[in-house]
């Protein structure tokens, strides 16, 4: 039963770094701002983003950083352009959490500390009038014609003329990923593209690679159908893979595997050719020819590995490069450049620190993150279908995304 009508220019729904920065830039803007958030507090997940360090960007140039998100360039330009990476960590910096890059390129707190990022959002937000509601998780959009005009948790009716969906995706329910913000947008008319679990561990159907857990290959190239492509360290899990190598992929690939129920991952262990490994065993051949395999990848690759990999390839563990046959280097050389490891799951929504799917792009303006179905309807975050990768881009995502949304629902 409801008790309680309040009123306000713009609700905001959601307290995640999207929303947080939606309701300072439209209440920055003079509109009365209502925020409401479903758990106790705001931001949990961002205060466990990047271990409790929190990757809030990288150094990456512009165009290049925002030619990374999947949905392509053109939907994210507007918003990274009028709040970018660089501005972003002025921002940070110049209101008391400096901004360091220790490895030169990923972007933490100098702090090391999400809670120093949270609490510089949550004061601006206080500093700027905006009304917090918390343990209030909205369940009802209210639209007069095909115009938003209000909201409600079921206790209390919040009247809007305009309304921010901030709600994040479905990773870490405990965090606030339970999903409820797609069916607020399905209540305005918007569609929702399946969400699946992005960011997250690959479960391999290979008894092999789920003999090797803690095993990690520091540079390792996985491939994903003819476009998807991504570099770094890949680790076993008890389960399959994970590490960057794989995580920027993984969205992609649980969508696939949602449509056909399975999906193979190229990987090159070492992200070297197959061209390359040909003329490192002939060269083995000629000048190390006594000496094993397992010893001649074990430079190079960790020794568990090198057993696993070979006894998969069908070559006996102990044979020497002299004895290798032309048939059984061409296996091997496919193993260690182009092994087609075969996925069947995900690691699941608990283990997701992104979303694939929501809000598709195409019923969205890129320019101020208008809905085109719904009129006073804005979205931004991780709601959106953009497909951010791993290293700060879903933060700055958030936060750029958010800002651009609350001055174009601040300037109707
Ligand atoms: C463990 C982990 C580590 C991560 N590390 C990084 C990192 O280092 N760098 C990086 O860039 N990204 C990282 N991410 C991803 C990043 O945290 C998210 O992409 C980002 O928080 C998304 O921001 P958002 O505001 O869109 O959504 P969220 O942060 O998910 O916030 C959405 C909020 O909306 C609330 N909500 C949802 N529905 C309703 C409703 N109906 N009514 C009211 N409130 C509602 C939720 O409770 C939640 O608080 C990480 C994620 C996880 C899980």
């Amino acid at each position: 039963m409801q008790n309680k009508t309040i009123s306000c220019d713009c609700l905001v729904v959601g307290g995640g770094p999207a929303g947080l920065s939606a309701a300072m830039a439209a209440a920055g803007s003079g509109a009365a701002t209502v925020l409401a958030e479903y758990l106790p507090s705001p931001g949990r997940k961002l205060l466990a983003s990047g271990s409790g360090k929190c990757n809030v960007t990288n150094r990456l140039p512009l165009e290049e950083f925002a030619r990374r998100y999947l949905c392509g360039l053109r939907f994210v330009r507007p918003a990274l352009y009028a709040f970018p990476p660089e501005t972003w960590c002025g921002f940070l910096s110049s209101n008391g959490v400096p901004v360091i890059a220790p490895d030169n390129f990923h972007c933490f707190p100098k702090s090391m500390r999400a809670g120093d990022v949270l609490e510089l959002l949550l004061g601006r937000c206080r500093a700027l009038g905006v009304r917090m509601l918390t343990d209030c998780r909205i369940e009802t959009l209210h639209l007069r014609g095909d115009a938003v005009c209000g909201a409600d948790d079921g206790k209390t009716r919040i009247e809007a003329k305009r309304i921010i969906l901030a709600c994040g995706g479905m990773g870490y329910p405990a965090l606030g990923g339970h999903g409820s913000g797609y069916e607020l947008a399905r209540q305005a008319g918007h569609a929702v593209t399946p969400p699946v679990p992005a960011l997250v561990g690959l479960k391999s159907a290979e008894a092999w690679a789920a003999e090797l857990p803690g095993v990690l290959l520091p540079d390792a190239t996985t491939r994903f159908g003819r476009k998807l492509k991504s570099r770094g360290e890949l680790i076993f899990t008890h389960t399959g893979v994970s590490g960057p190598a794989v995580l920027d992929l993984s969205g992609s690939v649980a969508q696939e595997l949602a449509d056909r129920g399975r999906a193979v991952l190229e990987c090159s262990w070492e992200s070297r050719e197959a061209e390359e490994y040909r003329e490192r065993i002939a060269s083995w051949q000629r000048n190390s020819g006594t000496r094993s395999l397992k010893g001649l990848l074990g430079t190079t690759l960790p020794a568990a590995f090198v057993r696993a990999l070979l006894d998969t390839a069908g070559i006996p563990v102990e044979r020497c490069a002299a004895q290798l046959r032309a048939e059984e280097r061409e296996r091997l050389v496919a193993a260690l450049s182009g092994y087609p490891l075969k996925i069947c799951g995900t690691d699941g929504w608990n283990k997701a620190m992104a979303t694939a799917g929501g809000i598709p792009i195409a019923e969205i303006h890129a320019g101020t993150l208008a809905s085109r179905i719904a009129a006073g309807l804005y979205l931004a975050g991780e709601m959106i279908d953009v497909g951010a990768p791993c290293g700060g881009y879903n933060i700055q995502w958030a936060v750029s995304s958010g800002r651009l949304a609350g001055l174009s629902a601040a300037r109707r």
